[in-house]
């Protein structure tokens, strides 16, 4: 069980897998930062729940593809006091299926921006308060892939695959970087899980999902426990790691 006065901060955790994230970290004994890009309501509901559970909640409007709001964000978290342990990289967002032919450089840079960059961004202001190198007192990073990234999404999105593509590549790269700095750097490969992305994307998720080894879409509190247990001491020796939790996909 974490101290009181330890914060998670999880990126989109408006609706969907950050939502049953900060759920499961609340109920794990953590603080929990609620970032979210507009849905103000959702966040605010959230974040009663957690309180009502008994530990701190915040919530904290940013888009994590823009560094000075990232930065803020932060700053924020920062002044209410306690230790930032662990990051979530939750935040994602997928473009309609399309064949290349039909997908524009303005789609491929947006999804860049949210998916790669926002982890960059929110990675860095997270490892200068956690460093133990820079006087933090270590902590966990968990980045929320894809199993698009191995098998590439053809003729769907598979710019939105290359983008958890580079998901992994970061994970891997700072796993290494900054364990000497206490940190641990994790991620999760999600299957077909029943959140609203799919919508969004307009995949037929439940028939994806009758072709997997487990014929059912995840829940997100599936991912959720992974997630959860990558930060904790639970996972003290995992480090670089991509836990698929996939159904067998
Ligand atoms: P979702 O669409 O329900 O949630 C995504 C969240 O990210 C939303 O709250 C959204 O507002 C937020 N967000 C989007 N852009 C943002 C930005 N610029 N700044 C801040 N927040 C932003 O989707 P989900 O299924 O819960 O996805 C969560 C993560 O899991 C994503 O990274 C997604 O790529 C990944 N994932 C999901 C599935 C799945 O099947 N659902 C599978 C593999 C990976």
């Amino acid at each position: 069980m974490p101290d009181t006065s330890t914060w998670i901060l999880i990126t989109g955790a408006s609706r969907g897998i950050g939502a049953a994230t900060a759920r499961r970290c609340a109920e794990a004994g953590w603080d929990v930062a609620i970032n979210y890009a507009q849905d103000s309501a959702a966040a605010e509901q959230l974040a009663s729940q957690v309180q009502g559970w008994g530990q701190r909640a915040l919530t904290l409007q940013a888009d994590v593809a823009d560094e000075a709001q990232v930065a803020a964000m932060f700053a924020r978290l920062d002044a209410a006091g306690g230790r930032l342990g662990g990051l979530v990289n939750n935040a994602g967002i997928v473009a309609p299926a399309a064949r290349l032919q039909d997908m524009t450089p303005a789609r491929w840079r947006r999804l860049f921006d949210v998916n790669v960059i926002g982890t960059l961004l929110c990675c860095q202001q997270a490892a200068r308060r956690m460093s133990t190198v820079h006087g933090g007192a270590g902590g966990a990073i968990v980045n929320l892939s894809s199993r698009a990234a191995e098998y590439g999404s053809a003729g769907i999105y598979v710019d939105y695959a290359a983008t958890k593509g580079a998901v992994d590549t970061l994970t891997k790269g700072l796993a290494r970087e900054l364990i000497s700095e206490g940190i641990r750097v994790n991620g999760v490969r999600p299957g077909i899980i029943e959140t609203d992305i799919h919508g969004r994307s307009g995949m037929d998720a439940q028939g994806a999902a009758a072709t997997l080894p487990i014929q059912r879409l995840g829940r997100p509190e599936e991912i959720a426990e992974a997630v959860a247990w990558l930060l904790s001491d639970a996972a003290s020796y995992t480090v670089g790691a991509l836990l698929d939790v996939a159904g067998g996909r």
